[in-house]
C-alpha cells in the first residue's frame, strides 16, 4: 500500500519538468503515520530495531530517512533520477530510523545500497505481520499445534467452570461468565480467523464445522458481551475439537 499523500498530484513529471531542480516535498501526516505504524515504532534497520518510543524535545526520537533521496544531490542520489518529488515523499521511499542508523546510511551510502534499505523495509513489514497478523501453514500438523493451546484453554475454562445441568452455583456461574469474556471469547475470535485464513487445510467437512462453529462463537458473544439472553445459542459443535487432528 502506498498513502500517496497529495491532495493535488500533478502526475509523472514532464520532460520539460526533469531537466528543473526537484521542490523538496513534505512528508504528509499520513505518511508520518504509515511509518510509525509499519515499523511498529522500532528502528527500520533489521539489525538494531531500537525502541523509538522515547520523547526528546516534545517529538518521537524516530527519524525518517530517505531511500531515493528528496533531491537528486542527496545520499543514492544517482538512482532512479525521474523519481518526481512526490514519490521521494511517499511512505514508500522513507524509512523510520534510529537516529544512529539515519546518520550511518547517509554517510556511506555505497555501504548501504537501495536495495539492501528496501530489503530493511520488506523485513520490518513482514516482522510486523508475523507479531500482529494471523498466522498460514502448508501442513495441518502445524496448523494443528497452532489451534490445539486455544481450544485445549477453551475447554479447560469449559471442564472447570461450565454450566451444569440441573445445578446452579452462584460462584461458579460468576467465574464462568467472567472467563468467558477474557478467555473463551477472545480464543474463539483467533480459532475462527486463524482457521479462515488457513481453510485451503480443511476438508469439505471441516468447512462446514467451521460455519457451526461461527454461528456459535457469535451467539455466545451476542449473550455475554451484548446482554442477548433471550436466543437461544447453537452448542459447541461436536467434532470441533478435533480440528485438523486427522490426516486428510
Ligand atoms: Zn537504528
Amino acid at each position: 500500500m502506498s498513502p500517496r499523500q497529495s491532495d493535488a498530484n500533478p502526475g509523472p513529471r514532464s520532460a520539460a519538468a526533469a531537466n528543473q531542480p526537484l521542490k523538496r516535498a513534505t512528508i504528509t501526516q499520513t505518511a508520518r503515520k504509515y511509518l510509525l505504524s509499519e515499523s511498529g515504532g522500532h528502528c527500520q534497520n533489521p539489525v538494531c530495531r531500537r525502541d523509538l518510543h522515547a520523547i526528546v524535545d516534545g517529538d518521537l526520537v524516530a527519524e525518517r530517512a530517505h531511500i531515493i533521496p528528496a533531491s537528486t544531490g542527496g545520499p543514492r542520489g544517482d538512482h532512479e533520477p525521474q523519481m518526481d518529488e512526490l514519490d521521494r515523499a511517499d511512505a514508500d521511499n522513507i524509512l523510520l530510523l534510529c537516529p544512529t542508523c539515519h546518520t550511518m546510511i547517509d554517510r556511506a551510502p555505497n555501504d548501504f545500497p537501495v536495495e539492501l534499505l528496501r530489503d530493511w523495509k520488506r523485513i520490518s513489514q513482514d516482522a510486523r505481520a508475523a507479531a500482529f497478523g494471523t498466522p498460514t501453514f502448508d501442513s495441518r500438523d502445524e496448523a494443528r499445534a497452532y489451534i490445539a493451546r486455544l481450544l485445549d484453554a477453551n475447554a479447560q475454562v469449559f471442564r472447570a467452570y461450565g454450566p451444569i445441568e440441573g445445578s446452579h452455583d452462584e460462584d461458579r456461574a460468576w467465574l464462568w461468565k467472567d472467563l468467558v469474556k477474557r478467555t473463551i471469547i477472545p480464543n474463539n475470535a483467533t480459532i475462527v480467523a486463524f482457521l479462515q485464513a488457513n481453510r485451503h487445510l480443511l476438508g469439505a467437512d471441516e468447512i462446514a464445522l467451521l460455519s457451526q462453529f461461527e454461528l456459535h462463537a457469535q451467539q455466545l458473544a451476542d449473550r455475554h458481551l451484548n446482554g442477548n439472553w433471550a436466543a437461544a445459542t447453537l452448542r459447541f459443535p461436536d467434532g470441533f475439537d478435533k480440528m485438523l487432528e486427522d490426516p486428510q
